[in-house]
């Protein structure tokens, strides 16, 4: 697996690798859900892309940047088992020189939910996305259903500026009690981690309940109902897949999304009903 740390050198190793090409980004501290989407991507392509890079752009003032875990030498080593051919791994100076002022905007989509949480999140995704698809031009672009929100951003984000990639969302790598992987489910505590399993079955309960003939309101209070009391719930609701505006009866494409807080920890997930 190469390794380049510049724009120009991953242009002139992707160059060559025959197509389709698929690309998958991550900000490393790779779990079996990264690798997941890896492995998706070099059964439905001939070569396989992977970028590993802690976006700034995508923290608030306060968020978890610096401390948000990094292990290159780990992560390098799964990419290069699992069959990734070439790894972009720039410096944060290398993308955005000092007088780096373009922003991308996606607008409504990125404002609710995880944007109302973390206002500057989604613009930040979309900017570092832009850049990427730029570097990298693959043909299939993997995304994790985990982040149900940011696929729904990054869909919009290709379709209106025209990327020629096609997306695909890999759905959830779990833990065998439900909870979803995450790079910073490292950050939990044992009781935290013993509460944070019910986040999937508040979005289970609630998913059950919609099936049931049950309004989102309804469904969302019998949710609550299953979440650990050392959690605070931030959110529990029904959107449509495509616009992640909120639907109030049970309407497909859509997904049962939520968040919770345990401590310092902000848990996302989401069960996607087709
Ligand atoms: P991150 O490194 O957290 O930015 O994630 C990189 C990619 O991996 C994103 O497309 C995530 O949605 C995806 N991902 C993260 N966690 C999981 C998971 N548990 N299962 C599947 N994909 C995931």
């Amino acid at each position: 697996m190469l390794v380049a740390r510049t724009v120009e050198h991953a242009r002139a190793a992707l160059e060559v690798l025959p197509r389709p090409l698929g690309f998958v980004p991550t900000m490393g501290a790779l779990h079996a859900g990264h690798l997941r989407l890896c492995r998706t991507a070099l059964d439905e392509c001939a070569a396989v892309a992977a970028s590993l890079f802690v976006n700034p752009l995508q923290f608030a003032p306060g968020e978890d940047l610096e401390r948000y875990p990094r292990d290159f030498e780990a992560d390098r080593a799964r990419l290069e088992e699992c069959g990734v051919a070439v790894l972009f791994h720039p410096e944060a100076a290398t993308l955005y020189p000092p007088d780096f002022s373009t922003a991308v905007d996606v607008g409504e989509i990125g404002r609710s939910y995880e944007g109302a949480a973390r206002p500057t999140h989604f613009r930040g995704v979309a900017t570092v996305m832009s850049v990427l698809l730029n570097v990298v031009h693959p043909d299939l672009l993997y995304l994790g259903q985990k982040d149900a929100q940011q696929t729904a951003v990054l869909r919009r984000l290709v379709r209106d500026l025209a990327f020629p990639a096609r997306v695909r969302i890999v759905p959830t790598v779990r833990e065998p009690d439900g909870l979803a992987l995450s790079s910073r489910n490292v950050y939990l505590s044992p009781q935290e981690r013993a509460a944070a399993p019910t986040l999937y079955a508040a979005l289970q309960t609630m998913l059950s309940a919609l099936q049931g003939g049950a309004s989102a309101s309804e469904a969302r209070e019998r949710a609550r109902a299953v979440v650990d009391p050392l959690a605070t719930v931030e959110y529990l609701d029904l959107v449509d897949a495509q616009s992640f505006t909120p639907l109030e009866r049970l309407r497909a494409p859509a997904f049962v999304i939520g968040a919770m807080r345990l401590g310092a920890t902000r848990l996302i997930d989401n069960l996607w009903i087709a």
